[in-house]
């Protein structure tokens, strides 16, 4: 079991999981530019390799064949503890505190195809996709053991994927971070100023000014921010006021997939296939109702890097402003 450890001068956890060192890479062959097949021998998440994953958690089928399989992530950062009975424990050594590295981490294998791609999938699939986002994230948020449940998607190997079969994952922590705990309070205090919720305000201004918005479709929005932190980064809001993604509904659903597809094709035509993270932000599990936080989807390609100036003082220096970026991806239709 992992163990996640507490910095006694910032309040910030860092999980050590030891096992995740042993995770096995696919991408020598980039190195060696070799063509990406269909299927791939060594590939755990192949169709025809499903006995190289632990047993599936969830998955969707069309007759025999799966489409979109949920399955531990075999060197999970944290596990979840088995048994009923087990208390998460935490330890004081000396001036320092840790807690079991009790979770989950699942990985969400989207296609059974090694060589597709999200953005260039059918939309029914990305649906699909989703529709495992969403049910995953409502069943974990009944385990009360659970505190934030992050849904993350890394592509490419600047943003740190060790397999390139289109995957998504998601961890469930019992703790919430430093980080999180900022946007929530900066949230709540400006409810408390001006009694409405920030992103609702910064949708509401965007829609007006048409400055930085990308795409929207009947249920969802996609705006660069105003500071964004890198070029063409990227936030995919639902337009209703909700905290939590567990309040997304399944026909909501179908519209986060078909605006995530069309930015996702946009970044993939117009700027050659970048690497990129994005995460679905979403309020705490037991503030799921809450009037101040608004869940998101950010999409953050990895177009530069951050050097020792951003790392020591968390100030971003970004190279373009978002409206440049905006407007060249809402302009280029592909
Ligand atoms: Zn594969
Ligand atoms: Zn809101």
């Amino acid at each position: 079991m992992s163990i996640i450890r507490q910095d006694l001068s910032t309040k910030d956890w860092t999980i050590f999981a030891l096992e995740r060192s042993k995770r096995p890479s696919d991408f020598k062959k980039v190195k060696e530019n070799k063509a990406v097949k269909e299927y791939e021998r060594n590939c755990p998440f192949c169709k025809g390799n499903e006995h190289m994953t632990p047993e599936d958690i969830l998955t969707v089928k069309d007759g025999k064949q799966w489409l979109v399989r949920v399955v531990p992530n075999k060197f999970p950062a944290l596990e979840p503890k088995g048994d009923c009975r087990y208390k998460i424990n935490r330890h004081i050594i000396g001036p320092y505190l840790s807690i079991d590295g009790v979770g989950n981490h699942e990985v969400i294998i989207e296609s059974p195809d090694h060589d597709d791609n999200l953005c260039n999938m059918e939309l029914y699939q990305v649906e699909r996709v989703m529709q495992v986002y969403r049910k995953r994230f409502i069943e974990l948020s009944t385990n009360k053991d659970y505190q934030l449940i992050v849904i993350f998607r890394n592509h490419g190997r600047r943003a740190g994927t060790s397999l390139e079969h289109p995957h998504s994952q998601l961890v469930a922590t019992p703790f919430v971070p430093g980080f999180i705990r900022g946007k929530l309070y900066e949230s709540e205090r400006y409810y408390d100023d001006f009694g409405k919720c920030v992103y609702c305000e910064m949708m509401a201004y965007e829609i007006k000014a048409r400055k930085r918005v990308i795409f929207e479709n009947k249920d969802f929005i996609a705006f660069a921010p105003y500071a964004s932190v890198v070029p063409y980064n990227i936030l995919i809001l639902p337009k209703e006021h909700q905290a939590c993604f567990a309040q997304v509904s399944e026909n909501n659903v179908k519209y986060l997939a078909s605006i995530l597809r069309t930015v996702l094709r946009k970044l993939y035509y117009l700027l050659c296939d970048p690497d990129y993270n994005y995460i679905i932000d979403s309020t705490p599990i037991d503030q799921a109702g809450n009037r101040h936080y608004h869940w998101h989807l950010e999409i953050l390609p990895r177009l530069s890097t951050r050097a020792g100036f951003e790392i020591g003082s968390g100030i971003n220096i970004n190279t373009i402003l978002p409206e440049k970026c905006a407007k060249f991806l809402r302009e280029n239709n592909v």
